[in-house]
């Protein structure tokens, strides 16, 4: 036998890393760039300072290898685009006068130019700019941002490894262009793409990279044969390429499936793969493709997307099991740390209980590096960290905060009698049209109104102390009384409060519940320069008051019209927040479920005949993976019948989504069994009310006739016409008329006319019914 040699060094390691800064300095310039304040040379040596500080964080923590090319002026999927030089024809000329502007330009728009669409990144909450591409488009290599970042980190004396977006991904990731057929394909243009990734990764190993990460999360989803073949043709060409680094594929957010072994098999040199939750599933089947003998594999077992600490004995023994897998083990988090917060020390004002319940992005890196160590030398060398995590842990396990015994007798306690009302639909609708006495095509609104400056002002005011709650809720109190006259004046039959006191459909109710928590410094980037600060789902979930009681009763006396309560869904406050690793989603869903069942239950003591429970990120949270939807859906939904199904038959309960693409989720829509459902539709003109009437779906529906995404007010007979699909495909006695979401982003003179016309399309529409049935 031969001799064995000494195992090769683990290397701790990222893939991205924060870009705002800690004092949100990112934003700030690129803010002041758009607003004439800041130069071109201002905001590109903030940008430089940033990577500076954020790889040398990473190197003095003991991070190995730092990432580059990860940051980005406002989105790495943008910076891809210019890379391939896919810019699309409307933006060519702005991009060639000034490459800045032009950046900026298809990110934002300009006056004459629509922004490229914006969509989700995977099931995070991150957005990116979507690729537009064609048979037309021609890519020509730009290797600028990825080569002189690069060059920065060497010159500091890092030892970086690009990362980029992987071609196959950058095409999955893209939709047809404006003039392309609706039915282009753009992975079809992958044959044209290559060269231009084998010039990149030329210039890169030109410049000194020794690794390069192509990025390839879209194989974590199910994809068909065609999709696999593609990548084993991508990798086969791009690995028999001469002038290149060494290549290492990372997917991420799940299993590789299928990809794993094409992957493996390929002529590449690594392998990132995701450890955490589900994706764990890795580990199998890594062993059953063989392993990657002689090669790299980055270990991905700090998960990149909550912001708990890791559970270090756990990710040793993974990766004590991988060792025998690979040429080299190192180790990583799941993803990049884009998606947490930078530094959880930065919480000082978090119960000091929970403080070291929590890992940001800087104590992630702690983590990583401390399982390299415990790693490469032995668990000894690490037994300060192990203890101190163990104890954590512990306390975690056996908090009263994460262990209410109350609240979980309570939510063990659920029965399915629980999750269904009391009366099946039609005897419902009976009842409620009695009660509610509406015309036909009824019309309502979504529920919040303009958030004007002013409203802006007062929150800050309340919060700097320079008015108190007694004036603030004043100031609110008039501006419900202004929008409640609006909604009378103008004819609207179903009347909402308008929202003016919320900062935040999520927020809002977070703040009010035990067992959330929110955080001072925890902002992460949602899209461009636009941060949030998700709460976090810290403990068990209990509402010691009311939470809207207050405004939506205030509301109600202002008028003899009926005012819909208005509370944000179980899955849409998990889906917005960070939840917890320690419990099941579905658990973590009942728990704020049955806390909106008592709002529920108040609001209608009190008189509320319609309540709105709000669930827009039900379609967006479904998991990446067909197979893991129909479970997913099932406690969804059961979420949200929980904190709805204790109305009495005579209360109507309505529901709101945003997006349009309904497809897949009908039959959880369905089984949501909401009295009446409100969905956007003005774009696609109608579109989802006659799938959802070919579906069969039994129960009432606002499919949206004015799109609230643009200034643009819709006449009268724009408005009527939509109705009138709208007719074509439900009865008069199950639509509703209403904008396609809420105005909180609109301003009131075209929210005043768009409203208008929209209630006296209605009126139109009546007529034409009841004169057609004389
Ligand atoms: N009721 C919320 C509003 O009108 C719904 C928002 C949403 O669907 N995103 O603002
Ligand atoms: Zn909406």
């Amino acid at each position: 036998m031969a001799e064995s040699s000494p195992a090769p060094t683990a290397l701790a390691t990222v893939y991205g890393y924060p870009r705002q800064g800690p004092g949100r300095e990112l934003k700030k310039a690129v803010e002041g760039y758009w607003a004439g304040r800041t130069t071109d040379a201002e905001l590109l040596d903030v940008a430089a300072g940033l990577r500076r500080d954020n790889w040398r964080r990473l190197a003095e923590a003991g991070i190995d290898e730092v990432p580059t090319g990860d940051f980005s002026l406002y989105d790495h999927v943008l910076d891809t685009t210019v890379m391939v030089g896919a810019i699309p024809p409307r933006h060519r000329a702005a991009v060639r006068a000034d490459p800045l502007d032009g950046y900026f330009a298809m990110a934002r728009g300009t006056q004459d130019v629509a922004p490229l669409e914006m969509t989700k990144w995977f099931d995070t909450n991150y957005h990116y700019l979507v690729p537009e591409l064609g048979p037309d488009t021609v890519f020509a290599a730009d290797p600028s941002k990825p080569v002189s970042e690069l060059r920065e980190a060497l010159a500091l004396g890092h030892n970086p490894r690009p990362v980029l977006v992987g071609p196959v991904t950058y095409l999955l990731l893209a939709k047809p262009a404006p003039d392309a057929p609706a039915d282009f394909d753009p992975l079809t243009l992958l044959d044209r793409l290559l060269p231009v990734y084998a010039e990149i990764l030329a210039a890169l190993h030109e410049a000194g990279a020794r690794w390069v990460q192509l990025d390839e999360p879209t194989l974590v989803q199910d994809q068909p044969q065609a999709v696999l073949d593609a990548v084993a043709g991508c990798y086969q060409r791009l690995g028999s390429l001469t002038e290149r680094p060494k290549i290492l594929v990372a997917g991420y957010f799940d299993h590789l499936g299928e990809a794993l072994s094409v992957l493996a098999h390929a002529p590449i040199e690594g392998l990132g793969l995701d450890l955490t939750g589900p994706a764990a599933a890795n580990l199998n089947d890594l062993a059953a493709a063989g392993g990657l003998p002689g090669k790299r594999l980055i270990a991905g077992v700090v998960d990149g997307r909550n912001i708990w600490i890791n559970d270090l004995e756990k990710s040793l023994s993974t990766l004590a099991t991988l060792l025998g897998l690979a040429g080299q083990v190192d180790v990583a988090a799941s993803c990049s740390l884009l998606h947490v917060p930078l530094d959880a020390a930065a919480e000082t004002e978090i119960d000091p209980e929970i403080r070291p319940w929590l890992a940001f992005a800087r104590q992630k890196t702690a983590e990583i590096v401390a399982l390299a160590r415990g790693l490469n030398r032995g668990v000894r060398a690490i037994s300060d960290d192990l203890t101190d995590n163990r104890e954590a842990l512990e306390s975690r396990r056996t908090s009263a905060l994460t262990r209410d015994p109350a609240i979980r007798e309570r939510a063990a306690a659920v029965t399915g009698q629980d999750t269904r009302r009391a009366e099946p639909y039609a005897e419902r609708a009976r009842a409620q049209r009695n009660h509610l006495d509406l015309p036909l095509v009824p019309t309502t609104t979504i529920g919040s109104f303009p958030q004007t400056a002013e409203l802006r002002a007062a929150r800050a005011d309340l919060r700097a102390g320079r008015i108190d709650q007694y004036a603030y809720d004043e100031r609110m109190a008039v501006e419900i009384r202004e929008i409640l006259a609006f909604q009378e004046e103008s004819g609207l039959d179903v009347l909402v409060h308008g929202e003016p006191e919320r900062n935040d459909m999520v927020q809002y109710f977070a703040e009010q519940l035990d067992g959330y928590i929110a955080t001072q410094q925890g902002w992460v980037q949602s899209y461009g320069s636009r941060y949030v600060r998700p709460p976090i789902l810290a403990g068990d979930i209990s509402r010691p008051h009311p939470m809207t009681l207050r405004w939506t009763t205030y509301a109600q006396s202002q008028t003899s019209r009926p005012v819909k309560g208005m509370l944000t869904g179980p899955v849409t406050m998990l889906a917005w927040s960070f939840v917890r690793d320690d419990q099941p989603l579905g658990e973590t869903a009942r728990q704020v479920a049955l806390a909106l069942r008592d709002e529920v239950a108040d609001l209608e003591a009190a008189g509320t005949a319609v309540i709105q429970v709000d669930e827009p990120a039900l379609r967006e949270t479904l998991p990446l993976r067909a197979a893991d939807r129909p479970a997913y859906l099932a406690w969804a939904t059961e979420a949200f019948r929980l904190a709805t199904a204790g109305a009495r038959p005579r209360t109507q309960i309505h529901t709101h989504m945003c997006y349009a693409e309904f497809g897949e989720i009908i039959a959880a829509i369905d089984d949501m069994d909401a009295d009446v459902i409100s969905l956007e539709a003005a774009r696609s003109h109608m579109q989802v009310a006659e799938e959802l009437a070919q579906a069969g779906y039994p129960r009432e529906v606002g499919p949206g006739v004015y799109d609230i995404h643009s200034p643009r007010v819709p006449g009268v007979e724009e408005v009527a016409s939509l109705l009138r699909k709208g007719l074509s495909a439900i009865p008069a006695d199950r639509l509703w008329a209403n904008p396609d979401c809420g105005l909180k982003t609109r301003a009131w003179p075209e929210t005043r006319d768009s409203l208008e016309n929209l209630v006296t399309a209605a009126k139109q529409i009546r007529t034409e019914i009841t004169s057609s049935s004389a």
